[in-house]
């Protein structure tokens, strides 16, 4: 039970030992598999088959301390004496030809949904970085992401940093489900997976939400004719507060250094993202950035005063935390577009 073992013919041979294994010492166990196979997998022949030696492969085991456990497991093979196909013992403990055990691929999966980064898996279950991806991809085609053949009607986008390079995603903006990964986010790489979609398939979609600055938005009308486009919340939101960023960073930059203002902007950057009402506005508290008492609704003004670009900005963020507040849409969102459309203008500062 420890070793999630749950088939009785494997069978151990001699007691665990410590072994060097690639570079690393390792706890190993010897065991047999000798699991007469009911028929030829191949002709299905029934009664032709005979013993025909071992396969010895070395298969990585769940561990239960720092070093490795593997298990080197001797399996039967057989042949068929009609077709004279050659085939080893089966069990659901490792998959033929596999030198992972199904409990540590489980384990990958598992960790695999959690935000952990490939090579974090990797040492922690002492595989290569690249077993780990074969692994998550493997199952990813049991689940037929590679269909072609249907898109829902509410479909999402979005990017991310999955190796050295971007990947993009879709998926199903009603049932939260992934529908495919891809490699690449280049337009081209796009047009050429969305159109392996059949039209008929693509004008069902109905709206496609994505990233403000998604590089492909020019694409969608093209491969979803009925579809509109919407910027999804997450989106905007964290668009405004980049362009709060940027813009408190610009008007630090023409502040000396040594100035309370720069250092107050620098040191408490997180109290500007922060909702107008959470902020401390009548109990003044000792600001170490500025060396004295004071309200952070007072310091925050001060910086606002600086600068009336800096103030545009800051009561767009506070506009649209107040619609995520309070969910009024409409007009909220209009004034954040407005904002929105001065904030990315100025970008090119
Ligand atoms: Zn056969």
């Amino acid at each position: 039970m420890l070793l999630e073992i749950k088939d009785p013919n494997i069978i151990f041979t001699q007691d665990a030992i410590l072994e060097e294994i690639q570079g690393t010492t390792a706890l190993v166990l010897y065991a047999d598999l000798k699991t007469p196979p009911e028929c030829c997998p191949v002709c299905g022949c029934l009664s032709k088959l005979v013993r025909y030696g071992f396969d010895r492969s070395c298969v990585l085991m769940p561990s239960y301390s720092y070093r490795p456990n593997y298990m080197k497991l001797s399996r039967q093979r057989f042949r068929c004496e009609r077709c004279r196909s050659v085939f080893q013992s089966e069990t659901d403990y490792v998959r033929p030809h596999s030198t992972i055990s199904t409990p540590v691929r489980q384990m990958v999966l598992f960790e695999a949904l959690t935000n952990r980064s490939l090579s974090d898996i990797a040492r922690r279950f002492h595989v290569a970085d690249k077993t780990v991806q074969r692994i998550i991809d493997e199952e990813a085609d049991q689940h037929n992401y590679n269909q072609k053949l249907w898109l829902p009607k509410h479909l999402a986008f979005d990017e991310f940093k999955a190796t050295s390079k971007m990947s993009f995603i879709w998926g199903d903006g009603d049932r939260h489900e992934i529908g495919a990964i891809l490699p690449a986010r280049t337009s081209y790489a796009l047009m050429k997976y969305f159109e392996g979609f059949a039209l008929s398939v693509r004008q069902r979609v109905q709206t496609v939400s994505l990233d403000l600055n998604a590089g492909y938005i020019n694409l969608i009308p093209r491969l979803f004719p009925n579809a509109k486009v919407v910027v999804d919340r997450f989106h905007i939101v964290q668009t405004v507060s980049t362009a709060l960023n940027m813009v408190r960073v610009q008007v630090m930059k023409g502040l000396p250094k040594r100035s309370k203002e720069y250092r107050f902007m620098k040191r408490e950057w997180k109290v500007f993202l922060k909702g107008f009402n959470e902020l401390e506005a009548s109990k003044p508290t000792y600001h170490v950035s500025v060396g004295y008492y004071e309200t952070t609704v007072n310091l925050v003004a001060k910086c606002l005063n600086l600068n009336p670009e800096f103030r545009v900005a800051y009561e767009a963020w506070i506009i649209h935390l107040g619609i995520w507040d309070m969910k009024s849409h409409l007009a909220g969102l209009k004034a954040t577009f407005g904002a929105l459309r001065i904030l990315t203008e100025r970008r090119s500062w």
